[in-house]
Formats: structure tokens, sequence, C-alpha cells
């Protein structure tokens, strides 16, 4: 096991991609599974408070300390097993996002939901049930999880299937461990949550398996120590298209356009072939400025662009469908015959390169002002998407702000991303976040679509579900961690 005390040597790990800034007394790595379940008895045994890091990607501060130990998975960092015929793979949670994505690539295969930041960990994936722009098409982390060994707070392991014995069937979750104690208590009805994406609090439905309780738990429940996940086959091709735009309301109207013809099918010849995305990405003028430099052949005087992905199965349906794709685009856009296509892999990479720039940019701008990014996670229905967005710009227009939007606009799930240069524009930054987070609350919407709660959005959590919920998942947190030692301050105070 490495230990580290020296504040040199630790200060990389008591901040996240927030920013928040913590303390602790050590970090302690350990290098195998049996150092990883003896740190965690001992903090247990002795009250130590201790926090669970990942790749420290995150954008809540949910791997940020504040007192006791932070233990890091980055050595935990194994692919164990991989079965091409029965489309699984099994790893540690310390394996990077991007280097299990080489490894299944290699193989012909893929996990589909991909968070833009690849240097996350799987671990920190599933503690956050992270998605990203596949996630129109496939869904999130959650969807893909076989089954998952987890150590509770005391020390103990347990190893949980998704399997019809381990569902929840009724709303009285009793889960019997190996030591010989049951975990047991009454699922709290939740208010509906009318959006396509959220990991707001603790995942309680009826019908749940045990496992989903830990995805999306952000590191309070227990420590993640191995997965079993579904993989998917790389399809055969996949052709990309960058959309550029004059107006905001054609591309809000390009954007349900779309998804309203994915059942449309259209017949060509003996080929049949229909529109249908994989992802719906978007960009805000503000963004495509931050990056024009690096890439000149954006057109002059576009208010946004839009990223959209669609699978085909060999070159005859790729023909057809790149000519449907154009024939669709030209309807909404002067810039038609300026979008960008993809069909090559390096194609695709360039593609990829651009999206990962976008909040590179912002993040080089954060590290030169004195404030922090207040970024948001925002997502509604799909019905009252395009009137939310559009108020949220008029307001953000009013104010004069430094401002970034980019998002999984097929999710209806944006980012606001503001930067302050003053003390007067970070009080109006405050203000117009906490607004436009309120206004997707009220529509039945969430404040945290991928990225969680953590430290920094606890006050969302109670707006959202009301103490009394709040609460009754502090409850079940203290079922399994009586001491309350584990994540101490993500999701509760
Ligand atoms: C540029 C950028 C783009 C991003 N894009 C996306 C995106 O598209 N989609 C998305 O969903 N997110 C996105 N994120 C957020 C972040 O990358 C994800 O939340 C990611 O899954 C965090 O993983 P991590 O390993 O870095 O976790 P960390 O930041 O280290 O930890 C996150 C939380 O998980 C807990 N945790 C970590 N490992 C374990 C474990 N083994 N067991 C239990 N708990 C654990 C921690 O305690 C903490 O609460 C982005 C972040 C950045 C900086």
């Amino acid at each position: 096991m490495i230990e580290k005390t020296n504040l040199d040597e630790i200060q990389n790990y008591l901040v996240d991609s927030s920013n928040l800034k913590g303390t602790c007394e050590k970090v302690l790595i350990p290098e195998n599974l049996t150092e990883l379940v003896n740190i965690i008895k001992h903090c247990y045994l002795n009250d130590i408070p201790y926090t669970i890091s990942g790749g420290g990607t995150g954008l809540v501060g949910g791997r940020v300390p504040f007192d006791g130990v932070l233990i890091s998975t980055e050595k935990l960092n194994g692919i164990l097993d991989f079965d091409p015929q029965n489309q699984f793979v099994v790893v540690e949670p310390g394996v990077v996002r991007k280097d299990l994505d080489e490894f299944l690539e290699s193989k012909g295969f893929f996990l589909p939901p991909n968070p833009t930041e690849t240097n996350s960990f799987i671990g920190g994936n599933l503690a956050c049930n992270s998605s990203g722009s596949r996630t129109f098409k496939y869904g999130t982390m959650r969807d893909y999880v076989l089954a998952l060994d987890v150590v509770l707070p005391d020390g103990e392991t347990v190893s949980l299937q998704r399997s019809e014995v381990e569902r929840v069937r009724n709303s009285h979750f009793s889960y019997y461990l190996p030591s010989g104690k049951t975990i047991e208590f009454v699922i709290p009805a939740l208010p509906y949550v009318n959006s396509s994406k959220n990991t707001a609090g603790y995942y309680l439905h009826k019908g749940m398996h045990f496992l989903d309780l830990f995805i999306g738990s952000e590191g309070t429940l227990g420590t993640i120590v191995k997965a079993k996940l579904k993989v998917e086959r790389l399809p055969e091709k996949v052709i990309g298209f960058i959309i550029f735009f004059k107006e905001l309301a054609s591309a809000l109207d390009f954007i349900t356009k779309t998804k309203g013809i994915i059942k449309a099918e259209t017949e060509n010849g003996k080929n049949k072939a229909y529109i249908s995305p994989r992802l719906i990405e978007y960009f805000d003028r503000n963004s495509l400025l931050l990056v024009s430099d690096d890439y000149p052949q954006i057109p002059k005087n576009v208010e946004c662009a839009i990223w959209v992905e669609q699978e085909c199965s060999n070159n005859d349906e790729e023909e057809i469908l790149l000519s449907l794709w154009l024939e669709h685009i030209s309807k909404f856009t002067p810039f038609a015959s300026e979008t960008w296509v993809a069909t090559q892999d390096h194609e695709h990479r360039r593609f990829a390169e651009f999206r990962h720039l976008i909040p590179t940019r912002v993040f080089e701008l954060v590290a030169k002002s004195n404030y922090h990014k207040i970024g948001s996670d925002v997502a509604v229905n799909d019905n009252v998407f395009a009137n939310y967005y559009l108020r949220l710009t008029k307001m953000l227009e009013n104010s004069k702000l430094q401002y970034f939007v980019w998002g999984h606009f097929g999710n209806s799930h944006l980012h606001l991303n503001l930067i302050p240069r003053n003390e007067n524009e970070n009080r109006l930054a405050q203000q117009i976040y906490d607004e436009h987070i309120i206004d997707a609350i009220s529509l039945g919407g969430t404040y945290s679509a991928e990225h969680g709660t953590g430290k920094l959005k606890r006050k969302y959590l109670e707006m959202m579900y009301g103490k009394d919920i709040v609460q009754k998942m502090k409850e079940i947190k203290l079922k399994f961690d009586p001491k309350n030692l584990l994540g101490r301050g993500n999701l509760f105070s």
C-alpha cells in the first residue's frame, strides 16, 4: 500500500474538476483488494472518515475530502475478464475509461455510455451513473451493469447480480448480507421526474435490483470494487455530421423533427433506411467562438451547431443515409453546404476532439479567472425544452455575462457554464444559475441529469424532492453506514 502525507504530493487529490478544494490527513493507495478491505475495516473500527477517489474528473466535489483519509482506487485497475460470446467485460474500479475503450475497440466492442472525460475511472462512472452523448440511443451506465462487488462501510464485501432473485418486488427493500445481518427499509415514493435522465439522489424504485442502489450513490453507500458490464458490438459503420445554424429556432426545430422522424421509414430502391441518430449534441455561438481560431472552417455568423451520428450496417446503407441526412439538414439551415461530414475513423476522432476542446478551453478560461466556473446539468421533458432554453437564452443575453452552453440536446439536457469576471458578475451569475435550475425543477425536470449532487448541489436535492424524502434518503445511508464515515458531505450535509 502506498501512503502519502506530504501536502505537495497529495494536493492533486484534494480537488476535482469542480475546483472545490478540500483537506485530509493522508491519501492511501491500496495495491490490491485485500489492502483496500483492510483500510476500510481499519477506518470503521477507528471511526475514521474516508472518501473514495476515482479519476477526480467529477464536477460536484464528490471525491474531495474534508476530513479523515482519501482512498484512491488508481492501482485497482485490472481488466479481469472479457467474454465476446456473452458480451461482457469484468473490470476493477480504477480502470481508466480511455484504456477500457481502447481495449474493447481492439476486440470489436464498445461500452455505449461515454462521458466526454475519458480520464475518468470506471468506478467513478458507476458511482455517478455517468452518461454522455450516446445515451440518447443507449441509456446510462446503469443499463450496462450485470453484477457489482461492493465493500460496505464496515468492510463486508457483497456480490450483487442483476438477477430476478435480487429484484426488489414491492416497496420493501430487504437484503440479507453474508454476515447474517439484514439491511431493510421501505422505499420512499419519490416525486415523478419528467426528464429522460436523472441522477439526483438515490435510485429508489419498485422493481429495482439491489445493485441499482449503489449505481449513482456517489460513494456514500459502499465502495465498488468489481463490475461486470454488458458491452455492444461495434457497428459496421458510423456517419457523423456537424451542422451549423443561422438561427436558434431552426436548430431547435431540427432537433424536434429529427427525433420525430426516427420511426418514419424511407424506402430507396430495394434498400430501406431511416434517420435514427445515436447522439444529438449542441454547441452555442459562444462555445464555437471559443474554438474558432483552432477551427477556422467554422462558418462566420453562425448561431449554434449540432453534432449528430448514426450507425449503418453496410456501405449501401451508408450511401442512402448520407443523402437522406443531407437532404434533411438542407431544410433547416442556409449553411447546409458547409456541414462537416465524418465517415472514417480519423474523421470521427476529429469530431470528438472538437467536442472535447470546448470544455477544455472553458477550463483554461476558468484557470485564469479569480472566480469558479458556475456550471449546471439540467434536463427537462422534450415537450417543454425548446421554450425552456429560449427563456434561458434571453436571460443570458440580457445579463451580458460570459457564458457557454452545450449539451446533450437529444435528451433535452444542457450544461450552462458561467464564468464571472468580477464580484457583480459573480452575484448575477449565481442568480441566473439558481433561476434556471428552479425553472427546470418547476417543470418537473432535474438539476442533475448526469453529474450528481456531490457537495456542491445539496440544496437542489432538497428543492427537487423535498425535506422529507431527503431525510429518508439519509436514513437509508445510515442503514449502510451507521457511523457516517463514507463519502461524508456528499448528498447530505
Ligand atoms: C470535461 C469534462 C467532461 C465531462 N463530461 C461528462 C459527460 O459527458 N457525462 C457525464 O456523466 N459526466 C461527465 N463529466 C463528469 C465526470 O467525468 C464523471 O462524473 C465521471 O464519471 C467521474 O469519474 P471519476 O473517476 O473522475 O470520479 P471522481 O471524480 O474521482 O469521483 C466521483 C464520485 O464517485 C465516487 N467514487 C469514485 N470511485 C468509486 C468507487 N470505486 N466506489 C464508490 N464510489 C466511487 C467518489 O467518491 C465521488 O463521489 C465530465 C467532466 C469533465 C471534467
